[in-house]
């Protein structure tokens, strides 16, 4: 390509909006343009590295005999009522309708269509194992960081199947499928830590997760330097400490005015806010039969600890949930400030583990300036679901070798969970063993974000001057620089010549044929952060040589006119070895 045709405009100013790095230099570099908080046009140079990374993953999948398939993202209400499966949540779902057609939804996921899918094809053991695999554009819900492209909402997602027979074989796909994300991101140089999670409500639900950890990622994760104990906060335990085991008192009402927060109310009463439980009002928004309707739910946690929201979500297996107001809460009966599980017949209560093995507390009394002493859950009052709801904070135990925990924060780039059957058994994905007997599918799922990847790769290889591709996702991968001459034609008819020789070669050239001063061509050429500069001028070419400058080097050598195009496979050649060295150690 020329660069004379290049649809394309680097900058010189630094954009405003550009926080990292990485975004910096692809938003000068004319890579990506920012359209909107988190929309980004990917030009032709970025949309070419992103097929580098489609074309990658295709590779790795097929390699594992991977077959790619194409899944509607369009669903109806219907579709939904009829196939949604219960025990899988959509939380990028966007409800797309207007007002004069039927409800319909943007599926973030195939789940919805995954039983007809199997159902419709696989029969019998012999038809298994299979992995199936798709890649589509996808819209992407609360992408509140503004960081570029790695907090893009609109990306292109590989979604990933695998069908087995037995847990044994099934556990064996998944672990081919970690090998395999880890070798698209070795392929890729993006350094990405691979982190165990593991869910017990609403359904047990444990996989992967990988990480490139960044200070201005949107998922904090906690770290436990002593063991090494990596874990997403989200769904990361801490170990609880139980109050001591005391005999209950009796209920008592106590006058505390004034004491609408915990720390309020501790420091009137004179005690712990460990001794307190802390009600929180969340209004979630639940599908149920295709439709969404919204509960208000009270989730009750120790006073001196805090809710966790994406855990409640997961517990009530919610689609989005916010923090209720003051007429949602009581028009559950509960009185804000001083709200009280005693006595709310009706009411959806969630209380954390903790809360059981917490006797004698304080809570509110449901009567302004109000509160209960001597609280015990099961005899004051119950709850729907028992679940640890409660965020870990740093400082917290870690619950393998009991060391403090800190924080780290990280960019969530993709995601394996572990195989089971609870989607099968639910919806009758089936297929007859050997002795003909009916068999639940054992089934797993993965998902990769290709602009999180390319985001990723921008933010970790750049210096003060622009982006350092590898050799894996350039663009292109020699930057081709002819300086022009006043005095001869030389420069230009030898780089023209060259520049035919590469592309005779198949090699990938972006060639600076444009009448541009030395200075702002070399800025550029460092700002695109193609892999190789081939520099060709009068004063050199006089010598019998050209220039080579390997972009992430400092020293420029000096190359023979006859040995361009060998050097040029060589150093190329050279630069993919350490690739596949990467992945074979
Ligand atoms: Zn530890």
């Amino acid at each position: 390509m020329r660069m004379s045709l290049l649809f394309n405009q680097t900058l010189r100013e630094l954009p405003a909006d550009a926080i990292t790095p990485g975004n910096h230099f692809l938003l000068r570099a004319g890579y990506v343009r920012q359209v909107a908080t988190n929309f980004f046009i990917l030009n032709p140079l970025a949309t070419r590295s992103l097929q580098k990374i489609k074309n990658m993953v295709q590779q790795e999948l097929n390699r594992l005999n991977g077959q790619e398939v194409n899944i509607p993202s369009l669903l109806s209400a219907e579709i939904l009522a009829k196939r949604s499966v219960h025990s899988f949540l959509d939380v990028d779902m966007q409800d797309v309708s207007d007002s004069s057609s039927h409800q319909m939804y943007l599926t973030s996921t195939a789940h919805h269509y995954l039983p007809d899918l199997i159902q419709h094809t696989i029969r019998s053991h012999r038809q298994l194992p299979r992995l199936l695999y798709q890649i589509q554009p996808r819209m992407l819900n609360g992408r509140q960081n503004r960081t570029g492209l790695l907090s893009t909402r609109s990306v292109t997602r590989l979604e990933t199947f695998f069908l087995d027979k037995d847990l044994s074989s099934a556990t064996q796909q998944y672990q081919r499928l970690i090998q395999t994300f880890e070798n698209v991101f070795k392929r890729c140089t993006l350094p990405v830590l691979t982190v165990e999670f593991d869910y017990q409500q609403p359904k047990p639900e444990s996989g992967s997760e990988f990480f490139f950890l960044h200070p201005q990622g949107d998922i904090e994760l906690l770290h436990c330097q002593s063991c090494g104990y990596l874990v997403n906060k989200a769904s990361g335990r801490a170990v609880k400490q139980p109050s001591e085991p005391e005999p209950f008192e009796s209920l008592a009402k106590v006058h505390t005015p004034n004491t609408k927060t915990i720390e309020d109310l501790a420091n009137f009463l004179d005690i712990p806010a460990s001794r307190t439980a802390k009600a929180v009002f969340m209004t979630a928004t639940i599908i149920e039969n295709g439709e969404k309707t919204e509960k208000v739910v009270m989730a009750i946690v120790r006073g001196d600890m805090d809710l966790n929201e994406s855990k409640l979500a997961r517990v009530i297996n919610a689609w989005y949930i916010r923090p209720s107001s003051d007429l949602e809460i009581q028009s559950i009966g509960a009185v804000p400030g001083f709200a009280s599980p005693v006595g709310l017949i009706n009411a959806l209560i969630i209380v954390d583990d903790l809360i059981p093995n917490s006797p004698n507390l304080v809570a509110g009394a449901n009567e302004t300036d109000y509160h209960f002493k001597y609280v015990n859950y099961g005899r004051d009052f119950q709850a729907k679901i028992i679940a640890d709801i409660t965020t870990v904070k740093t400082g917290d135990a870690c619950p393998q070798c009991n060391q403090p925990l800190t924080e780290q924060s990280g960019f969530l780039v993709g995601k394996i969970t572990s195989p089971d059957t609870l989607m099968s058994s639910e919806t009758g994905c089936n297929f007859q063993d050997e002795s003909g007997e009916l068999k639940p599918i054992f089934i797993g799922s993965a998902w990769l974000d290709l602009e999180r990847i390319l985001g990723g790769v921008a933010e970790h290889g750049n210096d003060d001057y622009g982006l350092i591709w590898p050799n894996s996702l350039t663009p292109y991968q020699v930057h081709l620089v002819v300086l022009p001459s006043k005095n001869t034609d030389q420069p230009q008819v030898f780089a023209e010549n060259l520049y035919q020789e590469l592309q005779r070669a198949r090699i990938e050239v972006l060639f600076d044929d444009r009448k541009e001063s030395p200075g702002v061509k070399f800025n550029d050429a460092d700002l695109l952060g193609i892999p190789l500069r081939i520099t060709v001028a009068e004063r050199s070419l006089a010598q019998g040589q050209v220039e080579f400058k390997i972009r992430h080097e400092k020293e420029k050598q000096t190359v023979s006119l006859e040995d361009v195009l060998p050097q040029t496979m060589h150093t190329l050649l050279g630069m993919e070895r350490e690739i596949a060295q990467s992945l074979v150690k």
